[in-house]
């Protein structure tokens, strides 16, 4: 199918092999330690591996860590490369918002992206609204074998365009329940997935990658002191690399997977 024709989360023809690396939340460091531990050659601006392996983010970039528009102008260089893609997660979302001058509420980690692309050129922030603003909610890749969305997807939404779609891939859906925190519970939509596409996402902060009915949750709270993971597919291999330290305080307690005290 021309490129033209192709619905935005078409990446069917893409087989890989990949690297799926979850939730970085500004952490650069640590972003440079694991791609260059899947054996990536990393320059401030882009990265390539030799064996021609492309790295798929599952969003959330930004936010929190020290390194928001260092992690930036590497991905944004890959992705202009050809040597990686990325999901939309919940914090570009609100990046994107606030850098339209939309109003906001500054928590969450966004105060830290503000403070850190103040110091950078106004071509620069321009650059990473259109990059923000560009990222789909969700692809399907490998003909068809591979999802990956920010927040997950249920298999009735693969390879859909809408806005219930959207919603679901970038932000997850909550129980209508509140913990005792005041943050909202997550839908366990994994532990009801039958689909046969494997579908890798983040968005919820994990102790350990672990596979629950073909999904993995690829974010280990890298930010709060965890580590930043990554699926080597299709060997289905988790690589790992520690956090130098807690970047920002953990405002609930990691769960083992779908049901996060963590707010959005
Ligand atoms: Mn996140």
């Amino acid at each position: 199918m021309h490129p033209a024709e192709r619905p935005p989360h078409d990446l069917r023809h893409e087989t890989g092999p990949f690297d799926v690396v979850g939730d970085v939340h500004g952490c650069h460091t640590e972003l440079v330690h694991l791609l260059r531990e899947l054996g990536w050659h990393v320059e401030p601006d882009g990265a390539h591996h030799p064996d021609g392996r492309t790295a798929v983010f599952l969003g959330d970039l930004v936010d929190r860590g020290p390194g928001t528009p260092a992690v930036l102008r590497l991905v944004m260089g890959m992705v202009a490369a050809g040597t990686a893609r990325v999901v939309r997660g919940n914090h570009e979302d609100k990046l994107v918002r606030a850098l339209r001058g939309r109003e906001v509420t500054v928590r969450h980690g966004l105060e830290k992206s503000l403070a850190q692309l103040a110091g950078e050129s106004d071509g620069f922030r321009r650059d990473v609204l259109e990059f923000c603003d560009a990222l789909v909610p969700h692809y399907v890749l490998d003909g068809g074998r591979l999802v990956v969305a920010h927040a997950g997807l249920p298999e009735r939404y693969h390879g859909v365009e809408s806005a219930r779609m959207r919603g679901l891939a970038v932000w997850g859906r909550t129980t209508g329940e509140v913990d005792a925190r005041g943050f909202p519970v997550r839908h366990p939509w994994a532990e009801e997935y039958r689909g046969a596409a494997t579908v890798l996402y983040g968005h919820t902060p994990v102790e350990e990658a672990r596979w629950l009915n073909g999904t993995l949750c690829l974010d280990t709270g890298c930010v709060f002191g965890g580590r930043l993971s990554a699926l080597r597919y299709p060997e289905r291999e988790v690589v790992s690399v520690p956090a130098r330290r807690a970047w920002y305080p953990r405002q609930g307690a990691p769960s083992s997977h779908g049901t996060s005290r963590e707010p959005a």
